[in-house]
């Protein structure tokens, strides 16, 4: 100790204490500890935020059929999903596009354009699983996280990190949005599409339906064209691959519990 400057020893202290302030917790998403800066009310209260811009943005679906399926769908995975530290709710927006997405807090939302195009629950189901393994792997709350990253340093008390994160959401809706709309890592994918595969099975979905709703994603990227969701959600040909490779070990890793068949 006696070899540290004063500003050295300062530092060393805020780090201390920057780091005492964060959460550590055990993910069985993940399976791993991990550092959580964000807490769940934060995110919830993100989410609630951007689901206002949301709501004036976009026009979400009056048809009652449609609404119902999805929230069906969502709530038969969502039980089963390995976060439960907050409610989900899904949306449907209306809008002709190829695209469903996920805010902090378990808001998911898909649009009629790809909501549509899906032919069978269990393909809707593929699309929502992966977007819950996003959340229970704590992705979403990831990219706030390294966002807000450079102002870490300067943020010693996590309450203004956790009011910083906030008022993202509330004050400036293109900036989370962006960070919404932002591509997610190859590793991210990868874990996502697992969880959901865990999910859909334990669920009793057909895990052949995530491989139907990739394939449409894949056969609807025309030339330079490439559907939104692809582009937030990306590396699809890798990940079909590995899907497919996992499907047949779905049984032997959660138990015979799900109803492959139906
Ligand atoms: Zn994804």
């Amino acid at each position: 100790m006696a070899h540290f400057s004063w500003a050295q020893r300062i530092l060393l202290i805020v780090g201390c204490f920057f780091l005492s302030a964060c959460t550590t917790i055990y993910n069985p998403a993940t399976g791993k500890n991990e550092s959580i800066l964000l807490s769940t009310a934060t995110e919830v209260s993100m989410g609630q935020d951007l689901h206002k811009s949301i709501s004036k943005e976009y026009r979400f679906s009056a048809d009652p059929v449609k609404v119902n399926r999805l929230q069906q769908i969502g709530r038969r995975l969502s039980v089963i999903s390995d976060r439960q530290d907050y409610l989900y709710s899904f949306y449907l927006i209306e809008k002709d596009e190829l695209n469903a997405f996920t805010t902090p807090g378990g808001f998911v939302y898909m649009y009629t354009g790809l909501f549509d195009k899906l032919k069978t629950d269990d393909a809707i189901a593929g699309v929502v699983a992966h977007e819950l393994g996003h959340c229970s792997a704590r992705h979403i709350a990831k990219k706030f996280q390294a966002a807000l990253g450079y102002n870490i340093i300067g943020t010693v008390v996590l309450s203004q990190l956790n009011a910083q994160a906030r008022a993202i959401a509330s004050q400036s809706a293109d900036v989370a949005m962006n960070l919404v709309f932002s591509a997610f890592s190859r590793k991210d994918e990868y874990q996502a599409d697992s969880l959901g595969i865990k999910y859909l099975y334990l669920a009793g979905y057909d895990l052949n339906g995530m491989i139907d709703a990739f394939e449409l994603l894949q056969k609807e990227s025309k030339g330079d064209f490439v559907p939104l969701w692809l582009r937030t959600h990306p590396f699809i040909e890798d990940r079909i691959k590995r899907v497919k490779e996992e499907i047949p070990l779905a049984s032997a890793k959660y138990g015979h519990i799900g109803n492959y068949s139906q």
